[in-house]
């Protein structure tokens, strides 16, 4: 059975659940690669979800920042800082703290079906905090994967990278992708809550180990709720607008 693999849901349960929906009875277990909170307007939902729902979620950067102490902002861009502020108010004590416990990647996932495992980040396997945008982000990658697949998040960019004897290239997320035996392959699901490549439908993946497949998929849902509760909550209007174009 596959596993299902989400990124970067950024508090919009409006996302998550079509997600839910889309992928309902093709996998029996979640990995979440971190940013379960910031920008949108369901921290609470989305952070309950993942407590119970999720087999291991890594931290990413949002939830480090809407727990953490006010320098951990200073990276943020004004519309961030104003968002991760708001969240902080808003989160129970009981998903802060589990916020403040989630691990920090790259975490093994050990799975005979996987070839002995898989790895789970949010930014790259280096740093949480490193954005892998182009193959020449991976130039120096290599000898630190441990494992054939990583998963990572944070650009909110589905695809990923394949890594051969060649060099680097890039994954094309329209097609299913097959996973090579002298490969290594850096997976990105893409953003289930705050899309950037374009196209304004949550992005997930399907990960098959025995089948040796990542699926990458795609789920519209009610993006003028996610916006208006933005819009309600009080938060910057561009944090609305840029879901309705996926940017
Ligand atoms: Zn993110």
């Amino acid at each position: 059975m596959p596993y299902l693999i989400v990124s970067d849901i950024h508090g919009n349960s409006e996302a998550l659940d079509a997600v839910l929906a889309d992928a309902q009875g093709r996998y029996d277990r979640i990995f979440c690669l971190g940013d379960l909170v910031g920008y949108g307007a369901d921290p609470n939902l989305v952070a309950e979800w993942a407590r119970t729902g999720t087999a291991a979620t890594v931290r990413g950067n949002h939830d480090r920042a809407c727990v953490g102490s006010a320098d951990t902002l200073e990276a943020f861009n004004p519309s961030a800082q104003l968002s991760a502020i708001w969240t902080r108010e808003v989160l129970t004590p009981e998903n802060r703290e589990y916020l403040e416990r989630l691990p920090r990647g790259p975490l093994r996932i050990v799975d005979e079906a996987a070839n002995g495992g898989f790895d789970l980040a949010h930014g790259s396997p280096l740093d949480e905090d490193d954005y892998l945008i182009a193959p020449i982000d991976l130039r120096f990658m290599r000898p630190y994967l441990d494992t054939q697949v990583t998963f990572f998040g944070h650009t909110h960019v589905q695809g990923g990278f394949i890594l051969s004897h060649r060099g680097v290239g890039r994954i094309d997320p329209h097609l299913v992708l097959g996973l090579e035996p002298d490969f290594c392959y850096l997976v990105n699901p893409g953003s289930v809550g705050q899309p950037r490549d374009g196209d304004p439908r949550a992005a997930y993946a399907l990960y098959n180990p025995e089948d040796r497949t990542v699926e990458f998929r795609r789920a519209p849902y009610d993006v003028s709720k996610a916006a208006s509760k933005i819009l309600g909550a009080g938060l910057p209007p561009p944090l609305a607008a840029r879901l309705f174009e996926g940017t």
